[in-house]
């Protein structure tokens, strides 16, 4: 489901965007060392490409990456059509040129999630993925059902893990 946000907090966030005309949205207002944008909402200040993500997406859980497309050129480009879910690993394969790796605005979870990417499912739970998935069931719901990347759950999805299941 998207974050539904007040008309003049959505106006507040398109005052500080400029539409590129390679389609990319660059960011007007304050940004991280990193280019990457920072905007204010509900008090707490916020990744600019994250909250337009999920405005106009859906929302995500903290410790769910976002990564700019590889064809997207721009630092912290906005477009939710140039951004993915992603993972540490995909971010860092990504190259880390800066701008490039926007990482959870919530940063201690990190260690978590290299924690979690070492995960295994049982075959019961691999079915009951792919059950869900086939039911339409979110991706990002199951990161955070499975307490694992959204990485792992493609991998169960695409049938790279546990074909034998
Ligand atoms: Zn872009």
């Amino acid at each position: 489901m998207r974050l539904l946000v007040q008309p003049d907090v959505e106006q507040r966030f398109w005052d500080k965007v400029q539409k590129l005309e390679c389609g990319c949205w660059l960011w007007k207002g304050v940004k991280t060392k990193y280019g990457i944008g920072r905007f204010k909402y509900r008090g707490k200040l916020r990744s600019a490409h994250r909250f337009a993500y999920e405005v106009f997406y859906e929302a995500i859980p903290d410790d769910v990456w976002i990564v700019r497309r590889p064809e997207c050129k721009t630092p912290g480009c906005c477009n939710p059509e140039h951004l993915m879910l992603g993972d540490r690993s995909i971010a860092m394969g990504n190259g880390c040129q800066r701008g490039t790796v926007n990482p959870p605005d919530n940063a201690s979870i990190i260690n978590t999630q290299e924690h979690k990417i070492s995960r295994k499912f049982t075959p019961e739970q691999v079915k009951e993925i792919r059950l869900l998935l086939s039911q339409d069931v979110s991706v990002i719901y199951l990161t955070w059902r499975y307490q694992v990347d959204a990485h792992t759950i493609y991998r169960v999805k695409n049938n790279e893990h546990y074909k034998d299941v």
